[in-house]
């Protein structure tokens, strides 16, 4: 069974003002749907809203299609195979070498083009320049 109110009740309703579930007065009944209620806290004058009903604001997670270069880093460096190379200019890398940058840090080989490698950094992936 529902419970009945009318007008004088005591019920909880979102308040409008107060933006959190508070007490209200039942003020105003439409049938058997509450209409209007008055916050006991603030002492507004609303629509009665049901809490339950109140949907939460979805929290909007980023969504990007592409995972962080840190994740990537991460997963790159765990899988690298070659070794620990300081890197230069003048270098030859394979895929899977790890190179260390003076500025950039640790750095895993991604990808290999003409006289550049691709590297990811733990903030972005970089172009290279290299000896391939
Ligand atoms: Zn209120």
């Amino acid at each position: 069974m529902q419970e009945t109110y009318s007008a004088g009740s005591s019920i909880v309703s979102q308040c409008t003002k107060c933006k959190i579930s508070l007490d209200h007065t039942v003020v105003a009944m439409a049938g058997e749907v509450v209409a209007k209620v008055k916050c006991r806290t603030c002492g507004s004058t609303h629509k009665f809203r049901d809490p339950a009903a109140v949907k939460k604001p979805r929290v909007s997670r980023k969504k990007s299609t592409e995972p962080p270069a840190s994740a990537l880093w991460q997963a790159c460096l765990a899988q690298a195979r070659g070794k620990e190379l300081v890197y230069a200019m003048t270098g030859r890398y394979r895929v899977g070498d790890i190179l260390i940058h003076d500025k950039f840090g640790k750095g895993v080989v991604r990808k290999l083009a003409m006289n550049k490698c691709h590297v990811v950094f733990e903030d972005k992936e970089r172009l290279m320049a290299s000896a391939n």
